[in-house]
């Protein structure tokens, strides 16, 4: 049987998790996209496993539990993968989070902080963009074409697989689709213990996290509303205040290396469905990394059926 021509339109962490479980499918996949690596949102994450700022509840929760499962394996067989897993924190005043059904580990400890408030701990991957997004790239059979699309008519192939992040907002006219900015900051490692992420979503104002990543440390962050297109730069403000979060928090951390944003592509619900030869697959908010591999196995479902 021939193989079906499918474009995957998007080269961040949703259209490259997509074209490979495409390709190993079966399919003859080609990806365009307008930016690969270093200028997708997608290389601004941290990006640790947890399913923040993404619905609908039971989707996400499902979605999350078998990316968890598969970034745990790769992780395991695959260190060029840029996978670790990490134990994390959540520092959290909801008794009974909705996201306890992804991660059946999760247990109520003292965190390890100063005052060590309740918390829940559970096994989390960590994700490494800067290796994890190539390491994608280099098993696709061609290259990304590196082209805009003004209409998803416009792709080629027998089916689209349209993973174009907040860029759907134009190219399938999706008014329920918007930016969420984050913040980050990446610090040398410091003497901050490489294998423990900490979350201290208590104040819904003045988010914090340490995510460490091999050999430096990302601290965040802010989740704000933003109306454009890209994301603004950095606020001297919010730097200084996540700095002081961390030494709140008895985080010890090096000198700061770099400063960026980026704009999550927040939907009330991720959209996952098929209409006719498109498949869309976006508005992942703030767990891009926490959903790919289950989202894609739905993709590859959807396009097979
Ligand atoms: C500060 C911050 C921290 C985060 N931390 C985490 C975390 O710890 N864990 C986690 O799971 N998630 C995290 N996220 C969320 C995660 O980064 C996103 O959910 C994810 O990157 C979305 O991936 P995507 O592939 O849908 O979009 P993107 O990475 O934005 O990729 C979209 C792609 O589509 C292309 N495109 C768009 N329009 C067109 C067009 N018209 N024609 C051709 N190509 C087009 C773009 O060029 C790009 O290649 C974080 C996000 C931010 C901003």
């Amino acid at each position: 049987m021939t193989a079906r021509a499918t474009t995957v339109v998007g080269a961040g962490v949703i259209g490259l998790t997509c074209a490979v479980e495409l390709q190993r499918a079966g399919h003859d996949v080609t990806v365009i996209a307008e930016q690969p690596g270093d200028a997708t949102v997608s290389s601004v994450a941290g990006a640790i496993w947890f399913p923040y700022r993404a619905g609908p509840v039971d989707r996400v929760a499902a979605w999350a539990r078998r990316t968890r499962d598969r970034l745990e394996a790769l992780a395991q067989t695959t260190p060029d993968a840029g996978v670790d897993v990490l134990t994390c924190w959540e520092i959290t005043d909801e008794p009974a989070p909705w996201w306890l059904p992804a991660a059946p580990d999760a247990a109520r400890a003292a965190a390890p902080v100063p005052g060590a408030p309740p918390a829940w701990r559970f096994r989390a991957p960590r994700v490494e963009p800067a290796a994890h997004l190539p390491w994608l790239e280099a098993q696709l059979d061609r290259p990304v074409v590196r082209a805009r699309l003004d209409a998803l008519a416009d792709a080629p192939g027998d089916l689209v697989v349209h993973c174009a992040g907040l860029g759907a907002r134009r190219l399938a006219g999706d008014r329920a689709l918007g930016g969420l900015l984050g913040q980050v900051l990446v610090t040398a490692p410091g003497r901050a213990d490489l294998r423990t992420s900490i979350t201290d979503d208590r104040d819904p104002d003045a988010l914090f996290y340490v995510i460490p990543r091999r050999d430096s440390l990302v601290l965040g962050g802010c989740a704000i509303t933003h109306a454009g297109d890209d994301a603004p730069a950095a606020d001297a403000a919010l730097t200084a205040r996540i700095l002081a979060d961390a030494a709140r928090l008895g985080v010890d951390v090096g000198p700061v290396r770099a400063v960026r944003t980026g704009l999550r592509p927040y939907r009330p619900e991720v959209r996952l469905e098929r209409d006719g030869r498109v498949i869309h697959c976006y508005g992942h908010g703030g767990a891009g990394y926490t959903l790919a591999l289950g989202c894609a196995e739905d993709v590859v479902a959807l396009a097979t059926g």
